[in-house]
């Protein structure tokens, strides 16, 4: 994988070869990959490794639990070579830095934000609540809606040295240029790339139009 990209590829089938297959065909043109429970339930923990083959591998499990079971699911990552997990903020301080303690060198992503139209109802309103905790319990990234630039820019504006990973990209609305200018490091974009035709022509489109907004 190559630091020379801020897209991150969400690989959200639920076949294991081809998730490799996928991997294997885009990881020299993309900053990391980032999988999800459909992936995980289908292809068990063991599919964290073997994408490591690959690079950076983001777990986006959404952690959401007491702090004992945050622990147990981020040491689970962890030793299983994850280089990145994702948590909510919402079940509070206790909670999320029971995965930064656990996390090891793990970067951890602090969800403060949603992408879809009900994250309006509960979660969008207290973000910056959920941001300013994120920060004092030592979590090192966000994740915020690439497809909500208003909410990208309060966030940065906010947040410091966060880094800041936003999907709802591509089918989901979010355009990456704009995500990448209002404040997001790096873009989460899955269906507009493994659904296309052409998902290596697809990434190498994202990182052209990246590339012609960043100095
Ligand atoms: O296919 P698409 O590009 O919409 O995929 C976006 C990915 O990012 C999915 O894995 C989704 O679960 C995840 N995600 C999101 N919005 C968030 C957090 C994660 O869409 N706030």
């Amino acid at each position: 994988m190559t630091e020379n990209s801020r897209l991150i590829v969400a690989i959200d089938l639920t076949d294991p070869e081809r998730s490799l297959e996928l991997a294997e065909e885009l990881h020299g043109e993309i900053f990391a990959i980032k999988i999800n429970w459909p992936l995980l339930m289908v292809a068990g923990v063991k599919i964290i490794r073997e994408l490591s083959r690959y690079g950076k591998v983001i777990c986006d499990l959404k952690i959401a639990d007491i702090p004992n079971t945050n622990h147990l699911i981020t040491e689970n990552v962890r030793e299983n070579n994850g280089w990145g997990i994702i948590a909510h903020a919402f079940t509070g301080s206790d909670s999320l830095k029971a995965v930064v303690d656990s996390a090891g060198n793990m970067k951890v992503f602090a969800v403060v934000s949603m992408s879809h139209p009900g994250s309006d109802q509960f979660i969008n309103p207290v973000s910056l609540d959920l941001l300013r905790m994120a920060v004092s319990v030592g979590a090192g990234g966000v994740i915020a809606p690439g497809n909500d630039i208003e909410m990208i820019k309060r966030i940065r504006k906010n947040g410091g040295e966060l880094t800041i990973a936003s999907p709802g990209i591509g089918v989901q609305g979010g355009n990456p240029a704009d995500a990448i200018l209002n404040g997001s490091d790096y873009i989460i974009a899955g269906r507009s790339i493994y659904d296309s035709e052409n998902p290596l022509e697809e990434v190498r489109k994202i990182n052209r139009s990246v590339n012609s907004v960043l100095p």
